[in-house]
């Protein structure tokens, strides 16, 4: 490890491992640190992701996909089903990941494009001079203090986030802004490896919502993410979902156990300072209705290495010029998650009776070329009363 490089990646996470390739394929020299001693382990993640998103980045590769699932079905409390099928749903979720793969071999293509990485690598503090981040402090192999300065630092840290506090942006995140979820990998279980599910309503997912995402051989994920503003003891997600696996899956054994959280508030206000840029969860790039977040990371990644080594080769690191990338990703799919944090809001105010109504209003209707936008759209036309605060933002 040098002393000094052009880009400091904080975080070897999916926005992390693309924002290091990017910035090194045009040239730059970059390190990448990470706090944990193996990339992509524990997995705080459900796995599921977008085909397409994910190929836009990585040829897909056998070792790091445990699923590739040809639709989803959404359940209302009542349990009346909605089902997009192949194509559509394959939008939403059309493989289940082995994390601990995948992000590996994002950081192997990170490493393999030019960048430096080092593993067990904490960064404990910004090196700030004249109003701009000049490098980090970092604890090395747990004994090692080190200084290492560059001219951009890049906060891919996640949703425990410090680099952007550090450099005096706002990155709170209120209770009810977090999902909080726990998961089980539940083994010798009859699920379908097909499909993937997720169940609303009062009794399995408070203001949330519970998965199913099989993994094959007789595996899946199964999960729960409620706000952060609903826990109370006895209704941790971890107590509800205990209460879903025995009922649902008595035989099943559960093999592994996930908790963490999910930025759902929506982005931060500003992800750009002098000197520094925030990607991922680090700046809450989460889709707040979905939870699902490692393909608008990715993509925030790729906008935010282009942009810094644009920078870099011009000699101008203000936040003026770093501002491109925040203006950039907004473009890309700001609208998206603003659309989503609308609906995620009037969902989460529904009421079982609510639901049951809404799912029972589409039943019947050929979702063929439907994805969760036209789904959406189909909702809102249906129960327009209901819906009414989203029609502007959709119809
Ligand atoms: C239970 C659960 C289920 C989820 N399911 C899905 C899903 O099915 N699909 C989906 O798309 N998204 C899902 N998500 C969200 C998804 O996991 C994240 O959006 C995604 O991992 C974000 O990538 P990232 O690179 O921004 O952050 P991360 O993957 O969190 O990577 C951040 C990295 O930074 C490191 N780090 C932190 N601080 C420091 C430091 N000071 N120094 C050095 N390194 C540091 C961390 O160790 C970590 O490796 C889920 C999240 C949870 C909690």
């Amino acid at each position: 490890m040098k002393d000094k490089y052009d880009i400091i990646v904080v975080g070897a996470g999916p926005a992390g491992s693309i924002t290091a390739k990017t910035a090194a394929m045009r040239g730059c020299d970059v390190l990448m640190i990470e706090k944990r001693q193996e990339i992509g382990d524990p997995v705080r993640c459900a796995e599921g992701v977008a085909k397409p998103r994910i190929k836009r980045h990585i040829e897909p590769d056998e070792r790091w996909i445990a699923a590739e699932v040809k639709g989803s079905r959404i359940f209302a409390p009542d349990g009346t089903g909605v089902e997009l099928s192949e194509d559509v749903s394959g939008s939403e979720v059309g493989y289940v990941l082995e994390r601990k793969l995948f992000d590996r071999a994002l950081a192997d293509a990170a490493a393999i494009a030019g960048a430096d990485v080092q593993v067990k690598t904490r960064a404990t503090g910004l090196i700030m001079e004249d109003g701009y981040v000049k490098g980090i402090t970092a604890m090395h192999l747990g004994c090692e203090e080190v200084e290492i300065r560059s001219d951009i630092v890049i906060g891919a840290d996640g949703i425990e986030s410090k680099i952007g506090r550090w450099a005096g942006i706002d990155t709170t995140l209120s209770p009810s802004g977090i999902n909080t979820c726990a998961q089980f990998l539940v083994a010798d279980i009859d699920v379908d490896p097909d499909r993937c599910e997720f169940h609303l309503g009062s009794a399995v997912a408070p203001s949330g919502y519970l998965w199913v995402f099989p993994k094959g051989n007789r595996c899946a994920n199964v999960g729960i993410g409620i706000g952060g503003d609903t826990c109370s003891p006895g209704k941790r997600p971890i107590d509800i979902l205990q209460n879903f696996v025995r009922t649902r899956y008595p035989d099943g054994k559960i093999i592994e156990l996930v908790v963490g959280g999910e930025p759902a508030s929506g982005p931060i206000e500003q992800t750009v300072a002098n000197g520094l840029m925030l990607v991922g969860d680090a700046a809450h790039q989460v889709d707040p209705l979905t939870g699902g977040g490692i393909a608008n990371a990715m993509d925030a990644g790729s906008i935010a290495g282009a942009v810094a080594a644009s920078a870099i080769a011009e000699g101008d690191v203000s936040l003026e010029r770093l501002q491109e990338y925040d203006a950039g990703w907004r473009e890309d799919f700001g609208k998206r998650l603003k659309r989503s944090l609308a609906v995620k809001d009037r969902f989460v105010s529904l009421t079982d009776d609510d639901l049951n109504k809404l799912a029972h209003s589409v039943e019947g209707l050929d979702f063929a070329t439907m994805d969760l936008y036209g789904l959406l759209v189909a909702l809102i036309k249906k129960n327009p009363k209901t819906l009414w605060s989203l029609r502007k933002m959709f119809v």
